[in-house]
């Protein structure tokens, strides 16, 4: 496939350039590590090492801290370029934004104690906002923190909180005044959130896993908080602000999965176009000269353009400061745009294989529920939809 490059950043030439040699020694032996990541639910230490060493866990950390404060475009075309040659792995992003939380937000204590160990591969760390009785409506959430001197003191529950496992910390919103609080004082449901960084291994943190399946190396587990303490300084931002201090995070985070989705479909139309002209079954033609074969690889051909030109258009608004709402809209188009690229992508990869596209040796399968994930989390395509519904279309709010 034509590696187009017009429009691309010296900066992103080069970010492109050292991941394809990140990333050469793991192609060679792809099955191995494929099988180490499907047989153990994590991804290899030494894949982290070698992110560590490229930057890319300190793109959001300025350099006094130890980071390389590559800024978003840099670490989306990363993402783009890892998932294009088939790798990645959610944990990495999750980090990423954190450090983002930290940097932006942190006291200089906060800063100091996380962003070097994040930069220097030291820390991994989850993200825990979601839970059973809130969904998509962060707003009802009900874990509570409570100040006890020099610590807080958290009890609650988070749920579908993705490779807490493989964790050292996880980045959790609470409660700092209960729903009961904020209607007695006249406060709206937004208000009293707040945002710690909680050791992911502290007494009173117990995990139980849940059956989903969904991406390869990456477990999901409801997690039970139960008088667990901690550090006042771990707390990200003001008290009762982490409303705002999360939002800050949200635009980066679709931009990197709209990134992913267009690696991830070049990867598939890859496999497909390698499949469908080696595949012979009827006289001496590959499968990929039937027109049906085909063309629904050219419409993704052509649609990856597009959600491309957008995603690196909402990174580049979001480095260059422009008005956060605008950015939001960039980021929330693309983040739709490049989900449903995807699933088509691995709908057609399958298509494309026959029989052998169900084989996990063959290696299209995990994309159909890895992809299919991006429509539903980390938020919905009917959320996207309401945005620019409400905020660029100017109609009415239903719920
Ligand atoms: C594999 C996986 C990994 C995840 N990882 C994490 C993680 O690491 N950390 C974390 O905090 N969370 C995580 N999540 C949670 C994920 O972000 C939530 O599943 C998501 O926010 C939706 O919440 P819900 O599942 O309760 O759906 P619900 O809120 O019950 O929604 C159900 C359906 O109703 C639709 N809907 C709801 N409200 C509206 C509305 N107003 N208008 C139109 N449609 C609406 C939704 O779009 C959805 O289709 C993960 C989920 C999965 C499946």
């Amino acid at each position: 496939m034509n590696d187009f490059s017009f429009g691309l950043t010296d900066e992103q030439r080069t970010i492109r350039e050292t991941c394809e040699r990140m990333l050469r020694p793991f192609e060679a032996r792809r099955r191995e590590f494929e099988r180490a990541v499907r047989e153990q639910g994590r991804i290899p230490e030494e894949f982290w090492s070698a992110m560590v060493e490229v930057g890319l866990l300190g793109a959001f950390i300025p350099e006094e801290y130890g980071g390389t404060a590559m800024g978003l475009t840099a670490l989306a075309t990363a993402s783009d370029v890892m998932a294009a040659k088939g790798f990645g792995h959610p944990l990495y992003l999750l980090t990423g934004m954190d450090a983002l939380c930290i940097a932006r937000a942190g006291s200089e204590e906060t800063k100091r104690k996380f962003l070097p160990a994040i930069a220097g591969g030291r820390a991994k760390l989850a993200f825990a906002i979601t839970e059973a009785g809130a969904g998509t409506n962060s707003f009802r959430m009900t874990t509570r923190a409570r100040r006890e001197g020099d610590h807080w003191v958290i009890d609650g529950e988070k749920t579908f909180i993705t490779a807490i496992d493989e964790s050292d910390y996880v980045m959790l919103v609470a409660r700092t005044r209960s729903r009961q609080e904020l209607e007695e004082a006249g406060l709206p449901k937004t208000a009293c959130l707040s945002v710690f960084v909680v050791d992911s291994r502290a007494p009173g943190v117990s995990l139980t896993p849940l059956p989903i399946r969904a991406i390869e190396g990456a477990r999901q587990w409801t997690v039970h908080l139960d008088g667990v303490r901690v550090p006042a300084e771990n707390l990200v931002g003001p008290e009762h602000a982490g409303g705002a201090v999360m939002f800050a995070t949200l635009n980066p985070e679709r931009v990197l999965v709209a990134a992913g989705a267009c690696g991830q479909t070049q990867h598939l139309i890859e496999m497909s176009v390698g499949y469908a002209r080696e595949r012979v079954v009827f006289g001496t033609k590959p499968i990929g000269a039937y027109q049906a074969v085909q063309h629904p690889l050219a419409d993704l051909r052509i649609r990856l353009e597009a959600a491309r030109g957008l995603t690196y258009k909402a990174a580049a608004a979001y480095d260059g400061g422009i008005d956060p709402a605008e950015t939001g809209a960039y980021a929330n188009m693309a983040k739709y745009l490049a989900a449903d690229l995807a699933v088509d992508a691995a709908d057609r990869a399958i298509q494309t294989h026959g029989g052998s596209g169900f084989s996990e040796d063959v290696g299209v399968i995990s994309y159909w529920e890895r992809t299919r994930l991006m429509r539903t989390a980390p938020i919905s395509r009917e959320m996207i939809l309401n945005y620019v519904g409400e905020h660029l279309l100017g109609l009415p709010r239903s719920y």
